[in-house]
């Protein structure tokens, strides 16, 4: 297939890295790309990037079913499987702090978006990149829960 070739693009792009130094979330990451597909295959319907509570944006939403869905990177959220266990270097200290600070957030976040009264789903870059599908299946089930209520 022809259609598929890839473009070299010759624009500067804003890294990841660079985003989360500045503490941003990272939008239209790949793996969140992948998630968005699969889930969109499953039928469901979703917004992108909606803010859930003063505080916090989250990368997928099912206003509906007031599901909020965040992707995770495995290296600036500190994913156990991929994390560096240490650092190295005369920055260490500041990467680990930077990453141990992502999820304290993280995990403040999940408990003040269920509070608000959204199920929260969050999912590891590289549990997309293993099972995107299943990733997607986990958001599926929580809607069908929601519809036997
Ligand atoms: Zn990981």
């Amino acid at each position: 297939m022809a259609g598929g070739a890839k473009k070299q693009s010759r624009q500067w792009v804003a890294t990841a890295e660079g985003a989360h130094l500045r503490g941003r979330r990272v939008r239209d990451t790949k793996p969140e790309v992948t998630l968005r597909k699969a889930v969109h295959r499953l039928g469901l319907r979703f917004r992108l990037q909606r803010r859930v509570t003063p505080q916090c944006t989250a990368d997928l939403v099912l206003p509906r079913h007031r599901i909020a869905i965040f992707v995770d990177g495995c290296f600036w959220h500190g994913c156990p499987d991929h994390a560096p266990r240490e650092f190295r270097g005369p920055n260490a200290a500041r990467w680990q702090e930077k990453i141990n600070t992502n999820r304290k957030r993280d995990h403040r976040n999940t408990e003040q978006v269920t509070a608000a009264g959204w199920s929260v789903v969050r999912i590891w870059e590289c549990e997309i990149r293993r099972d995107a599908e299943g990733a997607a299946e986990r958001v599926a089930k929580l809607v069908s829960s929601d519809h036997a209520e």
